[in-house]
């Protein structure tokens, strides 16, 4: 179900162990050759041919455009909520959802820089709620559901995301190819090894002088296509997990 096709009375008859989807975005650079919408155009992908497969049994809220993207500030038409103003975001519209009964509020994330703010959300939903035992709250990234394109066809170079890189510009090539400019010349640019495993504080222009982070130039739309069915089959099957869950467990 789409909540914003809905009634109000619609929503309200609701059974509350529906669990709600709310997909959260970005809106920010994607290099030379990708738009500014790149993450909204491919979460919206990923989480259609998902809802597709529940009807009645999701409910899906619209997507959240803006996201968490000060690092990607260097970059023209880049817009960022700031990390705590997006957490509250994030917060609030959880509220929202257990204010209207809903149980079960699950974020699917379609960007890096929302990972952290939206790990926190979840936190601080759970210890603010702490009396309640029937409540879930999730946040989970797309891309980090388990799909390996990498071992699963040997077409695939790059072994994680990047950004507007081989796997999100051969999404774009399937999507919506006359938004995708001159991935071909892109040159590669390296993921590095920022004194891991420690967590070293970035912005794109510290990694990236054209602001892509992988290698676009091996894109391709059939490669776009693997890549929708495999997020996609990993939504549904999350999704699924969550619609299981008997309401009070730990496991899930
Ligand atoms: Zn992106």
């Amino acid at each position: 179900m789409t909540l914003s096709d809905l009634s109000w009375p619609a929503v309200a008859a609701l059974s509350r162990d529906v669990p709600v989807v709310i997909p959260v975005a970005a809106l920010e650079q994607h290099g030379h050759h990708m738009p500014l919408f790149t993450d909204i155009l491919l979460l919206g992908e990923v989480v259609r041919r998902a809802a597709a497969q529940f009807e009645t049994r999701a409910l899906f809220a619209p997507l959240m455009w803006l996201g968490n993207s000060d690092h990607h500030l260097d970059f023209p038409g880049t817009l960022s909520a700031p990390p705590r103003v997006y957490l509250d975001l994030l917060n609030g519209l959880a509220e929202n959802f257990l204010q209207h009964g809903f149980r079960r509020i699950v974020f699917i994330n379609g960007h890096g820089g929302n990972d952290v703010p939206g790990r926190q959300a979840v936190f601080e939903l759970r210890q603010r709620h702490r009396q309640r035992e029937d409540v879930l709250f999730l946040f989970a990234t797309y891309w980090a559901l388990g799909a390996a394109p990498a071992g699963m066809n040997p077409a695939f170079v790059q072994r994680e995301m990047g950004h507007a890189c081989e796997w999100e510009t051969s999404m774009m090539l399937r999507l919506a190819p006359h938004l995708v400019g001159d991935f071909a010349s892109a040159p590669p640019v390296e993921f590095g090894t920022p004194f891991t495993p420690a967590v070293r504080g970035w912005t794109t222009r510290d990694r990236s002088v054209p602001g892509h982070i992988g290698q676009p130039h091996l894109a391709t739309a059939e490669k776009g296509e693997a890549l929708f069915q495999l997020f996609s089959a990993d939504v549904v099957a999350f999704l699924e997990r969550v619609i299981s869950w008997d309401g009070k467990s730990w496991n899930g």
